[in-house]
Order: C-alpha cells, then sequence, then structure tokens
C-alpha cells in the first residue's frame, strides 16, 4: 500500500528542534546502517594483497567520481605502473548534492571539491580533454594535439548534457524568469532555487519536464518535483498552483513498481502527469514552452516555472570513436561499447569503462560507481596480471528518492530491475526519516571514500 505522502515517515526538517524519540532511534539505527548498505564512511582499508608488478600505462580519461575512484583503486593494486589521468576539469563537484542545493537543503559550497585533494599520489594530471580516442593506435588526443599512447585505459568521461536539442533553452539564463535546471552545474543548482522560491512565493503552473534518452540519476527529477510540491506547501501557494510532470518517457520512471509507487503518490498530492510530451523548444522571454507527442502533434504550454531536464548522451569525443556502440539500443546516444557484466570494452580487451558513460541498461548513479570500481579496477588487473575478468556487475543502481523534507525513499535496483534492498529495516518502497539522513548526511562522507577507494 502507498503511503500518505503528508504523513508517513519524518514530517519536518531536521533543522527543527526537539528530534522525537522516533527519530533517536532512527539515528541508532544509521549508525549501524552505512555498513549494511555497503556504505561505509570510515577508512576502511583495502585487505592488504600483493601489489601485481607492472610497467604499463594506464590512461584515465575523466577525473569525477569513476575516474578518480579507479585511480586510487589501481595505485594501491600495482606497483610500477605509470597512471595518467586526463581532463581539465579542476573542481569536484559532490553531483549528487545539487538537488539538495536546488531544492534550498545545503548551501553550494558542500558540493564544490577540488580534485587535487583526491588524486593519488604520483599519479600524471593532464589538465586538457580528450578530442580522440583512437582505439586500433591505443593512443588518445588531447584538445592541445597532444598524443599520449596507453597501454590500457579506463573511460569515465561521464556523459554530455545536451542542452543544444532544445531551440531556445539558455543554461547562462537558468535563475531567471522561472527557469530552473539542476543539471548543469553546482552555480545552475543554487540559481534553480532562487527560481524556485521566486515561484513559490506566488504559486502558479510549474512544469517539470523529463526526456526519453538514458538519464544520470533519473531520480533527480522526481525529486525535484516532490521537492517543489513541498515548497509550495510551505509557502502557502499550493492552492494557487499547478504542478505537471511532462515526460517524454511514456512512464516517470524505467522500474515498474516505482513508476507505480510514485504516481501513487502523486495522484494523492495532485500531480498532474504526461507521459508522451517531448519538450522540442523553449521561449524564455515569454516563458512559454512547446512538446510533441510521439506522433508529432506539437503543443505550446505557459508556466510560470519549469524544471528543464536535458537529453543526455555521450560526450563527442567518445561518439565519434570506435569505442562506442555502433548497433543496438546504446548506439543513438553513442555510449561506451562495454560488457554489461566485465565492464571491460567488448572489441578492445585492454580498454574498460566506469560510471555514466557505460552503454549499460541503468546504471549512472554514483552508487554505481561504488559498486563497479573496485569490480573495474580488478578486472583491468588480471588483464595486465594476462588472465581473463572474473567479476561481473550487476547493475547495481541506487538513489533515495527524496519524497518531501525530512524524508525520502531508498530505492536500489539491478540490471534487470530488480529491487536489491541493502538495509533489511528500510522498506525500498515506503519513505522514512532514515532514507532521508542518509542523503542528507551519510552519502558524501561516502562518496568521498568511494573517490579515495576506501570502500
Ligand atoms: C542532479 C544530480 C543528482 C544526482 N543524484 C544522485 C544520487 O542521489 N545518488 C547517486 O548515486 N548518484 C546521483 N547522481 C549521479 C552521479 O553524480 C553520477 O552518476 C556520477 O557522478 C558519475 O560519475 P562519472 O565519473 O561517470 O562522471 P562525472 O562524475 O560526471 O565525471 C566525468 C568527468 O569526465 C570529464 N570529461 C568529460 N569529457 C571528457 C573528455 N573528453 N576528456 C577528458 N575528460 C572528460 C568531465 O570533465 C568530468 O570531470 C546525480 C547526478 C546529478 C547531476
Amino acid at each position: 500500500m502507498t503511503p500518505n505522502p503528508e504523513s508517513s515517515g519524518g514530517s519536518a526538517a531536521p533543522s527543527h528542534a526537539g528530534v522525537d524519540a522516533r527519530r533517536r532511534a532512527w539515528l541508532r539505527l544509521l549508525g549501524a546502517a552505512p555498513a549494511a548498505a555497503g556504505l561505509a564512511t570510515a577508512a576502511a582499508p583495502t585487505p592488504a594483497q600483493a601489489r601485481i608488478k607492472t610497467s604499463a600505462h594506464i590512461v584515465i580519461a575523466g577525473s569525477g567520481l569513476g575516474g578518480i575512484a579507479v585511480a586510487n583503486r589501481l595505485s594501491k593494486l600495482l606497483d610500477g605502473a605509470t597512471i595518467t589521468v586526463v581532463d581539465r576539469k579542476e573542481e569536484h563537484n559532490y553531483q549528487p548534492g545539487y538537488t539538495l542545493v536546488a531544492t534550498g537543503i545545503w548551501p553550494v559550497s558542500k558540493v564544490r571539491d577540488r580534485n587535487a585533494d583526491f588524486l593519488p599520489a604520483g599519479t600524471e594530471w593532464v589538465k586538457e580533454m580528450v578530442t580522440a580516442f583512437d582505439p586500433a593506435s591505443n593512443t588518445v588526443t588531447t584538445d592541445s594535439g597532444r598524443q599520449i599512447r596507453y597501454d590500457y585505459l579506463v573511460v569515465a568521461t561521464g556523459l554530455h548534457l545536451d542542452y543544444a536539442q532544445i531551440p531556445g533553452m539558455d543554461v547562462a539564463a537558468i535563475g531567471q524568469n522561472g527557469l530552473g535546471s539542476v543539471y548543469a552545474s553546482p552555480q545552475a543548482a543554487e540559481a534553480t532555487w532562487r527560481a524556485m522560491q521566486a515561484y513559490c512565493a506566488r504559486g502558479g503552473q510549474a512544469l517539470m519536464t523529463l526526456p526519453a534518452t538514458p538519464l544520470k540519476c533519473a531520480g533527480a527529477p522526481l525529486k525535484m518535483t516532490f521537492m517543489l510540491r513541498d515548497r509550495l506547501r510551505q509557502a502557502g501557494t499550493l492552492d494557487k498552483s499547478k504542478v505537471t510532470f511532462e515526460s517524454a518517457l511514456g512512464n516517470v520512471f524505467g522500474v515498474k513498481v516505482i513508476n507505480d509507487n510514485v504516481l501513487d503518490r502523486w495522484k494523492q498530492l495532485g500531480i498532474d502527469v504526461e507521459t508522451t510530451q517531448k519538450l522540442v523548444a523553449i521561449d524564455l522571454g515569454a516563458k512559454r514552452a512547446t512538446f510533441a507527442s510521439p506522433e508529432g502533434d506539437k503543443v505550446e504550454k505557459p508556466y510560470d516555472f519549469i524544471h528543464v531536464v536535458p537529453p543526455m548522451r555521450a560526450p563527442d569525443a567518445i561518439r565519434n570513436s570506435d569505442l562506442s556502440w555502433k548497433e543496438g539500443p546504446f548506439a543513438a546516444g553513442g555510449w561506451l561499447e562495454v560488457d554489461k557484466a566485465t565492464l571491460q570494452h567488448r572489441r578492445y580487451p585492454n580498454v574498460f569503462g566506469i560510471g555514466d558513460i557505460n552503454g549499460t541498461p541503468r546504471g549512472k548513479t554514483a552508487a554505481t560507481v561504488k559498486k563497479s570500481a573496485p569490480l573495474v579496477a580488478h578486472n583491468l588487473v588480471e588483464v595486465i596480471a594476462g588472465r581473463k575478468p572474473d567479476e561481473n556487475f550487476d547493475g547495481y543502481t541506487s538513489c533515495p528518492l527524496i519524497t518531501r523534507e525530512g524524508s525520502a525513499m531508498l530505492i536500489e535496483f539491478d540490471y534487470d530491475g530488480k529491487l536489491t534492498p541493502s538495509l533489511p529495516m528500510v522498506d525500498p518502497l515506503q519513505d522514512s526519516y532514515m532514507a532521508w539522513l542518509m542523503k542528507y548526511r551519510m552519502l558524501k562522507p561516502a562518496y568521498v571514500a568511494v573517490l579515495k577507494g576506501r570502500v
């Protein structure tokens, strides 16, 4: 049974005074929870194991969560290897915190760190972007024209937010004139909160969009919708407002049991859902968005607030290379052609993929990286040692789905969409203060532990 979204779990912001007995019980449980959920935050050392001696040169393209996590693991497993990380980005962003910033729960400073603080000692860091991958010659080319040869390659470039597919959209305008979009950057998340506050003060029509492409954290658009509705309630403007979720996906979430649960909740909360509406253009000045149905029928809708979720695809350097899928469901987005179990490239055995870039069913969350970074490092070491990759990934994907301030659902599932709850005391389909605390308090330290190769 779907719980009443306004009466179950915790009900108020954790900043409120007087944590009651139930919450104290949750907090005690929480002490035990991270280990059970595989989210241990302490510096759990990698078990002592013989380091493999090698003179191999490993290039890691991308220094986000996946790239740095694998770099740290490889530096612990290998003795004598040269590890080169290629990425211009110097700031490290804790992206799972963006939804907290964009809904007024966290300050933006909590999602901004420095890559230099996480890269392992001895790593060579090329502060440039890869513009071309040539796996036939084991070479990457950077934007300065530099060619870097490798023995082994780890692709960790994340994905490209394709705002350009929406004519009229301007990322620089996020925060103004009722435009929000949590995905683009920490600054965009902060600006989204400004736009959301201005909207909630007056109320009106809100449009929450969802494209049909694979998404990183596909729960984020849902969290933004739940939280917008909660902020309207807090601002006292709910009765003057209408929130409509405009999906191009045919549903609102790819795992049916979660999709149905969310739809039930939204029905009770008065959130309207359109499931065949693709955002195809936006007029930011006039505050009008154009949607197309699968049949090509177009309709223009006015809004007071819009949350734009861009279509997502592989960055050009991967999409245009021989590393991308050439046929099948992942070819259109140019995703990396890896074996979904070993995460080894299907045609180039000296290449592995980690994180959002992988052309696999589901699996674009930080939690996916947490589970798969040890496996990628291990399987790569096996290949370096002349053996076959022998660990298989189940596609673990997870995100705490915020249902309102102080409450969330901890949803976890695998490649097949089967729920894989890791905490016996947390029902994945029931929102709870416990799951909220995981999101609010535990996941950033857990993320940092993943980065450092310690989980
Ligand atoms: C709004 C939002 C909410 C989220 N919420 C959650 C959540 O609640 N739980 C959860 O588990 N996950 C969540 N995620 C998803 C999670 O943050 C990502 O899945 C994770 O960061 C993926 O790591 P990655 O290393 O693959 O990519 P990223 O961390 O994005 O890093 C990719 C890196 O590659 C670099 N790069 C790109 N192209 C090139 C190139 N050509 N050459 C060199 N470098 C390149 C980029 O500069 C970047 O540094 C959320 C994400 C967002 C945006």
